[in-house]
């Protein structure tokens, strides 16, 4: 295996840690002669999906700059103190390999991240001309998301967003002690201070037609989940602070795995998968469904969401005075806090209700999952039986067996 290779198959691998990438480890195409040539991602590690600002799902290289890293945050295994075989990409080497899976159609853009190394603003500089040079000297005009190094110079980061349509500076630790005892050399007001420019640029460049694009996709973050013990309910209340207060795109949960070569204070399990996939569902109901944050806790037993149920249905559970809901006259807000009508599915409905009065083989030709849906609604043609929704079985039925079993390799 050539160098290049090799060191994309160590900075591919070492990036697959971030979850600011949907998709992180999809299969990549291989190059023709058995998958070998410098378009093959080995293993199919190296690509990632994001979304663009128009909701188009687009493949990424993903990829850190180098995995060598001045700092020693426990939860990473590219930290100073881990044994890991180190690689280092060169500016040119990172342009060339992005515009060489352009060209083959393999990607359509670059996720680049990077470990720290001399300096924060140093490591800033190599990524911001990895960018520049793409866009000036290129004409890339590929999507490219650039993580932000914590401390790196305002002056930096505003470069960062000139080249880049997204941004991101994770967290990475819910509440500030828990930085503090996991990132030693991080701080949380750095991080915010860097979102709060971010925001301010962003904002700028939305509301003035002729200033140069920055950053037009926002900005993101991560946080890790299970590593600390810091219940659900508080993880999502920092998340939304931070949409709040940065108007953020997207919080990214990552559960937590353990990494080679562990650091002692992280604990020796991963944290269950389908615990990420709840608070990707809070998240959700938060940002689109008009959920408030006490909604979601009022669900959510000491701290933690249900693993068996869905933060709707746990809502819903424990509202059951407000259903059964009238689908042909509730109001939209309400329709959305019927389990098992999503955002299209309301859409549909308030649309169809305007010709006619919506019956069960309606929703049943919608391919609706009914059987969740049952208790908690009435049409012009249905009310449901005595007790169902008052019953004791009612949480055992709806109970996400399917999601449990879909995690259970992880759980
Ligand atoms: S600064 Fe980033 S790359 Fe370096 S140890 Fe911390 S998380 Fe890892």
């Amino acid at each position: 295996m050539d160098k290049i290779n090799t060191k994309l198959e160590i900075l591919a691998d070492a990036a697959k840690y971030d979850a600011s990438c949907a998709s992180g480890g999809a299969g990549a195409r291989k190059a023709k002669e058995g998958g070998k040539g410098l378009g093959s991602l080995t293993g199919g590690s190296g690509i990632c999906h994001s979304f663009t600002p128009d909701g188009r799902c687009v493949s990424l290289l993903k990829i850190l700059m180098t995995n060598y890293c001045m700092y020693d945050c426990h939860y990473c295994i590219n930290r100073i103190s881990s044994n890991v075989q180190r690689a280092r990409f060169t500016v040119d080497e990172v342009v060339n390999l992005t515009l060489n899976f352009y060209k083959r159609n393999y990607i359509e853009g670059l996720f680049l991240s990077s470990g720290i190394i001399r300096s924060p603003d140093y490591t800033m500089e190599q990524m911001v001309l990895i960018a520049k040079s793409l866009r000036l000297d290129h004409d890339f005009a590929g999507y490219i998301h650039l993580k932000t190094i914590p401390n790196a110079s305002a002056e930096l980061q505003k470069q960062a967003g000139l080249y880049a349509d997204r941004l991101s500076i994770n967290v990475e630790m819910p509440t500030p002690a828990s930085l503090a005892k996991f990132a030693p050399e991080k701080n949380l007001n750095d991080i915010t201070g860097t979102m709060d420019h971010l925001k301010d640029s962003i904002a700028e460049s939305r509301a003035e037609k002729k200033a140069p694009k920055f950053a037009p996709a926002g900005q993101s973050t991560q946080m890790i989940v299970g590593a600390d013990p810091t219940p659900d309910t508080d993880i999502l209340k920092t998340s939304v602070k931070l949409y709040d207060d940065y108007k953020l795109r997207r919080v990214y949960y990552s559960a937590f795995s353990p990494i080679p070569d562990a650091s002692p204070v992280l604990p020796l399990k991963p944290a269950p998968l389908v615990r990420e996939h709840r608070l990707y569902q809070a998240d959700w109901l938060l940002r689109f469904y008009g959920f408030s944050y006490d909604d979601i806790a009022q669900g959510a037993k000491d701290g933690m969401l249900s693993l068996d149920h869905d933060p709707k249905v746990a809502w819903a559970l424990q509202n059951r005075h407000v259903f059964p809901v009238d689908v042909n006259r509730a109001s939209k807000d309400m329709l959305l806090r019927v389990p098992g009508l999503g955002i299209k599915t309301v859409a549909r409905i308030l649309h169809l209700r305007r010709q006619h009065s919506i019956r069960w083989a309606d929703l049943a030709k919608m391919r609706l999952p009914l059987s969740k849906l049952k208790a908690f609604i009435t049409l012009s043609d249905y009310r449901p039986v005595m007790g169902l929704l008052d019953g004791v079985n009612l949480a055992a039925t709806l109970k996400n067996t399917q999601q449990l079993e879909l995690f259970s390799g992880r759980t």
